[in-house]
């Protein structure tokens, strides 16, 4: 059994998220979403909407799991029995902190691998605080999130 763990925000998922999510179910028997409150990001939705948002946009969707995290990942991980962090990387400017987070995690644990995974091009230039932003003048979202996550924006940003 491969388990993975896909750590992040999540304030809100995005189909960018959800298109990572599914290329790591192609690697993976099992990953586990792990969402972490953040309070320093000062998160728009709160982690119990964040999770309840996940779990609805993932329903038809099996070997997923979304939890709570908090703490130092690869212990996290380790206490999941995962053998592998799976991080998306969109561009360029991605990719020093997760460089940096990657090396990290392995001298604080060389058991546990980072594996980096690229969206679909549509969605590279996704990011979870872009879409607030635009969602918080009134902009349109679809087909950007799952279609709660577009509901949910609405009824945040009325
Ligand atoms: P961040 O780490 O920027 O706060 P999140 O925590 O919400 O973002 O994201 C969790 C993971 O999903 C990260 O590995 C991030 O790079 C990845 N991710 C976010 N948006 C996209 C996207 N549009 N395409 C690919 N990966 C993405």
């Amino acid at each position: 059994m491969k388990r993975a763990v896909l750590p992040g925000t999540f304030d809100p998922f995005t189909n960018g998220h959800f298109d990572i999510l599914l290329r790591g179910l192609r690697i993976f028997d099992e990953v586990i979403i792990a969402v972490a409150p953040n309070p320093k990001k000062q998160p728009t939705f709160t982690i119990e909407e964040r999770i309840e948002l996940i779990r609805e946009a993932t329903k038809d969707i099996g070997n997923i799991k979304v939890e709570p995290f908090s703490g130092l990942l690869v212990e996290y991980v380790k206490s999941k029995r995962a053998s592998a962090v799976i991080r998306g990387l969109r561009a360029v400017s991605d990719f020093e902190y997760e460089f940096q987070m990657a090396l990290m995690n392995r001298s604080l644990d060389a058991e546990v691998e980072t594996v980096f995974l690229t969206p679909s091009l549509e969605y590279t230039f996704l990011t979870a605080t872009i879409i607030k932003e635009v969602a918080s003048y009134g902009g349109c979202v679809t087909g950007l999130v799952p279609e709660n996550v577009e509901r949910a924006l609405k009824a945040k940003f009325k």
